[in-house]
């Protein structure tokens, strides 16, 4: 059997040791440290010098403390972008609030500024204002940030912005991960660039920066012993996992190049394929192509292609199952007009990591050729 091709798999720069071996060398094995402030300072750069960064220990964790910061607590609700990964959604209940699911539009693929002003209103007329929007850049391609961002201006609600996938992106030339009220960023073993395990909050104050901190590290008061006057989490980024989010820093760039351009081949290849179509980058919008996922015609031929390639040990995945057809949410409240469910149906995410070499992308695609010749 060949090797297997993973559909996104960690692609390290070389430089991530030099950064760790300081943090063992300082003997700064800990959740604070040289790395951690020189981490944030690598991504407010990156992203843009007003804003502030806190290195946490996931994408979720930054989920669930810019929900704390945003008052949202018990019996509120949340609306959240329906076609995403569960995590986007999970911290909703970690504070015991009900979320509300938005389907999408068919450019994006990402929350429809229609359904979410319905939902809106329809909240509203029910007795209740929504405390935050959940809107993600699914698979690096940048929701409709002007739309989408007009809508919860109108009703004067926060934008939590989950760019876990969109490090590299960006819209009308601003970056992914600077729109929202409060933006979320992760490093995941499988995002684009990855400590093994982490996350940041970015925020628009160092107000809200301190806070986060603040909450991320027990929530300890001033005073010698340990004293505590609210609930604190441990979210905080370790040194050792940061030194390696500064070696990934400094490649940030080429992967995002190198993951366009698998896009970009997949999408040469097989344009003149009539049961494979692509999500093409609407004006403005520039994906890092996180993932390259392709819509077949049928949800049969996703599903046979799927297999076909299992067999040859290439990973190929699903898009991801909406919230509002998850068992865990069958309760939340959805407003739905079928496209995310659609795009289950029919979509498949090819590998697309940046440490692909020609040989194993030739294996992918001579499986889809053989596969479209066969059936
Ligand atoms: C990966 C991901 C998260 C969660 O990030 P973790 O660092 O894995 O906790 C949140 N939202 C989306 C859309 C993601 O893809």
């Amino acid at each position: 059997m060949e090797p297997k091709i993973w559909l996104s798999s960690p692609h390290m720069s070389g430089t991530e040791m030099t950064y760790i071996k300081k943090a063992f060398d300082s003997n700064w094995v800990a959740p604070l440290g040289p790395n951690v402030n020189a981490f944030e300072e690598d991504l407010q750069n990156y992203l843009n010098d007003d804003r502030h960064v806190a290195a946490l220990s996931s994408g979720t964790s930054a989920l669930h403390l810019s929900l704390i910061l945003l008052d949202v607590g018990y019996g509120d609700e949340v609306i959240c972008q329906s076609k995403t990964f569960s995590a986007s959604a999970n911290p909703i209940i970690y504070q015991g609030a009900t979320p509300i699911f938005v389907d999408s539009e068919k450019d994006t693929w990402n929350i429809c500024p229609l359904q979410l002003e319905i939902s809106i209103k329809d909240r509203i007329s029910k007795g209740k204002r929504p405390k935050a929007i959940i809107a993600v850049h699914l698979y690096g391609m940048p929701y409709k940030v002007n739309e989408v961002h007009e809508v919860a201006k109108r009703y004067e609600i926060p934008i939590i912005e989950d760019s876990a996938e969109s490090l590299g992106s960006h819209y009308k030339n601003q970056k992914c991960g600077t729109f929202g009220d409060f933006s979320i960023l992760s490093f995941n073993g499988n995002k684009i660039i990855t400590t093994s395990g982490g996350g940041a909050l970015v925020t628009r104050t160092q107000k809200d920066k301190d806070k986060a901190v603040f909450l991320s590290t027990q929530a300890r008061d001033k005073a010698p012993h340990y004293e505590h006057s609210e609930i604190g989490y441990n979210y905080r980024m370790s040194n050792i996992v940061a030194g390696i989010g500064r070696g990934q820093m400094t490649i940030l760039d080429s992967h995002v190049k190198k993951r366009r351009s698998n896009h970009e081949l997949y999408l040469n290849t097989f344009k003149n394929v009539d049961q494979i179509s692509f999500l093409r980058e609407p004006d403005g919008h520039f994906s890092n192509r996180w993932l390259s996922c392709i819509l077949l015609d049928s949800l049969e031929t996703r599903e046979g292609l799927r297999l076909a390639l299992e067999k040859e040990n290439i990973e190929s995945r699903p898009l991801w199952k909406p919230m509002h057809l998850q068992p865990v949410f069958e309760k939340a409240p959805s407003y739905t007009n079928g496209v995310a469910e659609d795009l289950f149906d029919r979509g498949l995410c090819l590998p697309s990591g940046s440490n692909l070499s020609n040989n194993e992308l030739d294996r992918v695609i001579s499986a889809i050729n053989m596969y479209f010749a066969v059936c």
